[in-house]
């Protein structure tokens, strides 16, 4: 059976790591997007268990000393981690899984999953980030810059990435990653580990 491979994706908060993943999912059916848990509030139409599973500061604390994350990380003043058994349970079934993450649990993960394919997804100017996070409109002008500064820190860590794809417009960068998860599907111990089994 074809291996699944964990591909994890960061980038600054309005890159449009969402949007970009969201078209993504409807070309690759096969592909299994984590539904993180956070403990930010839910922004007007994300919708529990679909966006993020939603949960308190204290059900956090509980999956944490339970080890039900795979990875996980304070972001902003809120805390968001991967559920560590959907993504198990989704390579076990030969799905490919694709993670949003910042870059501190893109680091947990390397350490865990060494295989995982780390992709850094950057906007085409920092004009053009911030217009994207005003114009989205989900966070206040202090929360905005917050997440500017962040971007500057995770921008300096791009090159420790797999790979580096610009989100100038969806379909390119759509484009992008569909090319670079044949082409980590073409290499010989992926080709080789689907063959023997
Ligand atoms: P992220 O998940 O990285 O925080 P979002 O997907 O929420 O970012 O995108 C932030 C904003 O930028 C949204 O309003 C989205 O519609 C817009 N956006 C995303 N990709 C592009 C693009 N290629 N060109 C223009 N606007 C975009
Ligand atoms: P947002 O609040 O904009 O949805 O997400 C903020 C940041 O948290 C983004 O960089 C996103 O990639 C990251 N994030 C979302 N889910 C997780 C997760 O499960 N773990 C980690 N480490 N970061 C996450």
């Amino acid at each position: 059976m074809r291996e699944g491979k964990i591909f994890v994706v960061s980038g600054p908060s309005g890159v449009g790591k969402s949007t970009v993943l969201h078209a993504l999912l409807q070309n690759r059916k096969n592909l299994y997007f984590s539904v993180s848990a956070t403990t930010r509030p839910p922004r007007e139409g994300e919708e529990d268990g679909v966006h993020y599973h939603f949960v308190t500061v204290d059900t956090f604390r509980d999956w944490i000393a339970r080890d039900a994350f795979l990875e996980y990380a304070e972001y902003v003043g809120n805390f968001y981690g991967t559920p560590r058994k959907y993504v198990e349970d989704a390579l076990a079934q030969g799905r490919d899984v694709v993670l949003d993450i910042e870059i501190q649990g893109a680091i947990q993960v390397r350490r865990k999953a060494p295989e995982a394919v780390r992709i850094f997804i950057a906007p085409p100017s920092w004009v053009e980030l911030e217009r994207r996070l005003r114009s989205r409109g989900t966070d206040s002008p202090e929360k905005v810059q917050k997440r500017l500064l962040r971007a500057k820190v995770e921008f300096q860590t791009a090159y420790a990435y797999d790979y580096f794809v610009v989100n100038d417009t969806v379909e390119n960068a759509v484009r992008e990653l569909e090319a670079i998860m044949t082409a980590e599907h073409c290499r010989p111990d992926a080709r080789m580990e689907s063959m023997s089994s």
